[in-house]
């Protein structure tokens, strides 16, 4: 099943679901007991927003071998995580603004865990219980500023620098999934994510020996190698096969 949220003129957003063109209500949470209505409104009818409302953004940096060795870094021992502020998130098809600040605005392709169930010291074996279901994701980084503060919030935390969706697929598999990314047409990232360093369950139970996991909470899990620049008047488009796709203009922030 695909969950999205989305909004209906100026309605209050609902969670539904899709069946082919078609989107139906949700009745109740789908991170817990609802009901589905019938799929019977057009999708074009509705704007989708981003598919969920997590209290946390669990991101997960150098889970690629080629992407750290691009960037010049060793593959981390453990997990390598950080957070993303709730405030950077905007909606599938949302312009990505680029801040004064930084000269290097960057994108970053992205398979994204959608948690489903409250947990703390979850085993790897067991983490399948814990998600809801997966959707595309592009963690956009101001690269520039990445490298000078050491600690990432900055670089990772302006506001439009965090895109998922335009659903959640709860049947999705993702042990070799292809993800791509192409800004303006142009190929830039592609790679399975077969080839991340630690798998999704490994992340959930490196995680959540951290910080206890909500419903609805997401995880980034890294991008591979291939990220690039971002300019005003670009379109990036982050696409992960037999999920979905994200597409998102780019424009200098006033
Ligand atoms: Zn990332």
């Amino acid at each position: 099943m695909r969950i999205i949220r989305y909004q209906i003129k100026n309605e209050t957003p609902k969670y539904g679901w899709i069946h082919e063109d078609n989107l139906g209500a949700i009745d109740g949470n789908p991170f817990g007991e609802y009901r589905r209505l019938k799929a019977e409104t057009p999708l074009q009818n509705a704007r989708l927003l981003a598919p969920c409302q997590p209290s946390k953004i669990v991101c997960v940096g150098r889970n690629y071998v080629e992407h750290a060795k691009e960037l010049g870094n060793d593959v981390p021992k453990i997990p390598l995580i950080f957070l993303k502020p709730p405030s950077s998130i905007i909606n599938p098809g949302d312009t990505i603004l680029l801040p004064p600040q930084s000269q290097q605005v960057e994108h970053e392709a992205e398979l994204v865990i959608v948690i489903g169930k409250r947990g703390r010291h979850i085993a790897a074996e067991k983490a399948r219980e814990y998600i809801l279901g997966y959707t595309v994701g592009n963690d956009v980084t101001a690269r520039d500023l990445q490298k000078i503060d050491g600690q990432w919030t900055r670089a990772k935390g302006f506001d439009t620098f965090c895109i998922f969706g335009p659903w959640i697929d709860t049947d999705f598999e993702p042990l070799d999934a292809l993800i791509t990314c192409r800004v303006s047409g142009q190929p830039r990232q592609m790679a399975s994510t077969r080839d991340m360093v630690f798998n999704v369950g490994t992340l959930i139970a490196y995680v959540s020996s951290i910080m206890t996991l909500e419903p609805g909470d997401i995880i980034f899990t890294g991008t591979p190698s291939g990220v690039g620049p971002l300019k005003d008047g670009d379109e990036v488009e982050v696409e992960i096969e037999g999920l979905g796709k994200l597409t998102n203009p780019v424009k200098n922030e006033k």
